[in-house]
């Protein structure tokens, strides 16, 4: 009787998806508002050491404050996350062969997507979608980027298809070479039948340095699937945006630079630029779905067909 109720279930550790984006959130606090102009004077100077301290503090900690089930979730996703499983996924998925839909036929089909999230204080997923999308257009962004917000996740309907959750969302990181210890809970590598092939522990493993990320294959999740789907139709600040916006290891921590060529380099300022977006701007206010669904249906249709392969 007694273990049945607590046990995890490794197809489905996390009760509500957003559970891995809230521990993102303790990970990587939003910096303190108070700080931008700041720069130079004592009182900044102060504000920073203050900042500093409190988010060392957060990051010495995210092991004790996450969640069993974060945690379970983080095991199973660095354990299962091979090279071959990648590759397998890749030759799954990317045929896109699955369905054939438009991008708001998609927003409703993801918000199907049901857990066990309490529907009368929990935002639906197209609500995080508009949220993401309606913060980038207040700060008067290009129309593409706010469209990006929009569309960005909508790969996590692989949970959909019956794909386990460590498969679709999660920080992603490269495989077929040396984990950095910048990815959240490392000592779950060795889990990781890769962590046995030398060829593959070598800090460039398969790639050579400054191959650039395009050669690169990343853990499979929902940020790859989407950029496969989109990237014919999307200017590259925004393809990048799209595949790279779970890697934190990269774009908060700058590890894996010596995997990056100049484009790279470049294109990751605004993977950057992108990710307050994702992180902090799901609120608590409720947008209503059916008054902005008339610009965002227009936005759609400036850069996407009607319907798309999936
Ligand atoms: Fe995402
Ligand atoms: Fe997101």
């Amino acid at each position: 009787m007694s273990g049945a109720a607590n046990r995890i279930d490794s197809h489905k550790p996390l009760q509500d998806l957003d559970h891995w984006e809230e521990f993102l959130k303790d990970r990587y606090p939003e910096p303190e508002p108070e700080l931008v102009g700041a720069g130079g004077s004592a009182e900044g100077e102060l504000q920073k050491e203050k900042t500093w301290k409190r988010e060392t503090t957060k990051f010495r900690d995210y092991r004790a404050e996450a969640r069993p089930s974060v945690k379970e979730f983080y095991r199973l996703n660095h354990a299962n996350q091979t090279l071959d499983f990648v590759m397998s996924k890749r030759r799954e998925f990317l045929s896109l062969n699955h369905r054939r839909m438009g991008i708001w036929e998609a927003m409703e089909y993801l918000n199907t997507l049901v857990d066990d999230s309490d529907p009368d204080t929990d935002l639906s997923q197209i609500e995080h979608l508009l949220q993401t999308a309606e913060a980038i257009r207040r700060d008067g962004h290009p129309r593409w980027m706010i469209l990006t917000g929009l569309i960005h996740d909508l790969g996590k309907i692989l949970c959909l298809w019956g794909e386990p959750q460590w498969a679709v969302v999660g920080d992603t990181f490269p495989v077929g070479c040396a984990y950095s210890d910048k990815v959240v809970f490392p000592e779950f590598f060795p889990l990781n039948a890769d962590y046995q092939i030398p060829a593959y522990q070598s800090s460039t493993g398969i790639y050579e340095q400054g191959c650039g990320l395009d050669k690169v294959y990343m853990s499979w999740g929902h940020d790859e699937y989407m950029y496969n789907v989109t990237r014919d139709y999307l200017p590259t600040e925004a393809q990048y945006m799209i595949r790279y916006h779970s890697f934190y290891a990269a774009h908060k921590e700058r590890a894996y630079t010596h995997l990056m060529n100049e484009k790279d380099r470049e294109m990751f300022e605004w993977v950057r630029k992108f990710n307050p977006y994702d992180l902090y701007s799901k609120g608590e206010d409720r947008p209503s779905v059916e008054s902005l669904r008339p610009f965002y249906e227009e936005l759609i249709a400036e850069y996407f067909p009607p319907v798309l392969r999936w």
